[in-house]
């Protein structure tokens, strides 16, 4: 069984064939895809799945804490499977590629930071926005 469906059990969902498409896709998916990426996928395994059928699920999903939702500055909710392997994102603007990165000085700055500020950190989100060096010329 797939991470994310086997999370949905967990948390109690009724799993419909559909929402187990939509489920694997999302479990392979390394890309942060959107929900339009996400349905064409899911139709390629099966076509009867609509496009409405795939927001819901991933709303769905979504509330159970089951996936994550990414707004990368483009108006495009984007998703990946939810989880305790925390890292940041690097969005390359004029690709839309997201490239994901994990840097322990910085998780520690952030810490730190926060409690410079008088606060426990509880949660904490990273993007950076960018264009390929080498095209900057
Ligand atoms: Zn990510």
């Amino acid at each position: 069984m797939d991470p994310i469906e086997k999370q949905c059990i967990e948390k109690g969902m009724r799993m419909t064939d559909q929402r187990r498409v939509v489920a694997r896709v999302l479990s392979q998916a390394h890309d942060h895809p959107d929900v339009e990426e996400l349905y064409h996928r899911a139709a390629a395994v099966d076509p009867n799945i609509s496009l409405a059928t795939v927001y819901r699920t991933v709303r769905l999903f979504e509330e159970a804490g089951v996936v994550e939702r990414h707004d990368f500055g483009d108006g495009r909710s984007r998703y990946e499977q939810a989880g305790d392997d925390h890292h940041d994102h690097l969005i390359n603007i004029k690709t839309g590629q997201v490239v994901e990165f994990f840097d322990k000085d910085i998780e520690i700055m952030k810490e730190a930071l926060a409690q410079k500020l008088g606060y426990k950190l509880v949660g904490h989100k990273l993007e950076l926005y960018g264009v390929p060096l080498e095209e900057e010329k």
